[in-house]
């Protein structure tokens, strides 16, 4: 398989997590309640967590819903984001609370005093700051500027908010540069993976409902991904943020990027099909998904035309022939079985490949 260098961004812990440098490209998700409903959101936090996310971010637009973070960090898990616009003492109120990571644009604080009261409190709790520019809210200097919303308007816009806190001495910087315009957003973060070394969370604002939106953000996020670029995804769906967090573990191995389930390769079958291959398929699929996380490549083909050559790209591959089924493992053919026996003989080669501790791919 082809690899990619990644980009080597600056190093963030957020809370228990880290990421950029060579740290897992991190699942994150919103809730979609009213914070200061302490139920509500842990009740989704929880569900959250049970689907593997790995940060959850909420919003904190009021004094109460600052209020309730205390309660709501002490029964979760994984690192707790304070999502806050303009207001500075939402910031201080959340990082008091315990939050592990805020999102704000110091530049949207109106007074110097008050940005370095917020950059001196996250210093002093090793709390970091994700500046997020959104293309829908770029600021008037910028659209002036560029004439419009561009790429290029909003990584100024970025930098801006970047060197007020680089003037206070401070790096626990995230960045994200979202838009609901997908070559918009790609061209964003490539140009800041260029211009700034700071990890970026990736996202595609307002993708839409589960199944287009999973769509749209892997159009728009993929082509970052297998370039290297990001640190950390959101997939946006308006729906259960539940479905965000299955999106982005799956955008991410679609990509390549962070493998952490057995993937399962089949053709679509054509008229050269000498096997019958989609039951094949939905048992080793179902096989496959009982190995848990393990990292393993498996693909399925229906006939000898493409059969050996993509069968040898993964670790364990069955080419259909006339009745029977060549079985390859890395690329070696170990096997060749009748059409009855093929099923069982690609399960054997599996739980050989995954027990004698193959480093996978
Ligand atoms: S592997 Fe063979 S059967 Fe499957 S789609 Fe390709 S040519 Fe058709």
């Amino acid at each position: 398989m082809e690899t990619v260098e990644r980009r080597k961004a600056r190093e963030v812990r957020i809370g228990s997590v880290r990421i950029g440098g060579n740290h897992p490209i991190a699942v994150q998700s919103m809730t979609t309640t009213r914070t200061e409903d302490v139920d509500a959101t842990l009740k989704e936090i929880h569900e959250l967590e049970e689907a593997g996310v790995e940060m959850i971010r909420v919003a904190v637009p009021f004094e109460k819903s600052a209020r309730a973070l205390v309660e709501i960090k002490a029964q979760m898990r994984v690192p707790l984001i304070a999502d806050i616009h303009f207001d500075s003492r939402m910031a201080l109120l959340a990082m008091e609370a315990g939050v592990d990571k805020i999102r704000l644009n110091p530049g949207n604080i109106s007074q110097r005093k008050r940005v370095e009261r917020v950059v001196a409190l996250a210093k002093e709790r090793g709390i970091p700051i994700r500046i997020g520019v959104n293309s829908g809210s770029v600021e008037k200097e910028f659209l002036e500027r560029f004439g419009r919303p561009s790429p290029e308007a909003m990584v100024e816009s970025a930098l801006k908010h970047v060197r007020i806190l680089e003037d206070l001495d401070f790096y626990d910087i995230v960045v994200s540069l979202k838009s609901t315009d997908t070559l918009a957003a790609l061209r964003a973060y490539r140009l800041a993976a260029q211009r700034m070394p700071y990890p970026l969370h990736l996202g595609i604002t307002e993708a839409g409902k589960p199944g287009y939106g999973e769509l749209k953000s892997a159009a728009g996020l993929g082509g970052l991904l297998l370039d290297g670029i990001g640190d950390t995804i959101r997939v946006s769906l308006s729906g259960p943020s539940v479905h965000e967090v299955k999106a982005g573990f799956d955008i991410l191995q679609a990509t390549g990027r962070r493998v952490l389930e057995p993937e399962v390769v089949a053709c679509p079958t054509c008229g050269r099909i000498e096997i019958d291959l989609f039951p094949l398929v939905e048992k080793i699929e179902a096989f496959a998904k009982g190995l848990g996380k393990r990292p393993i490549r498996i693909s399925v083909l229906g006939c000898p035309v493409n059969g050996p050559g993509e069968a040898r790209e993964a670790d364990i591959g069955l080419a259909g022939g006339r009745g029977v089924g060549y079985i390859y493992r890395r690329g070696v053919q170990v096997r060749k079985v009748e059409e009855d026996e093929m099923l069982e003989a690609v399960k054997e080669e599996i739980v050989k490949f995954l027990e004698e501790g193959a480093e996978v791919g």
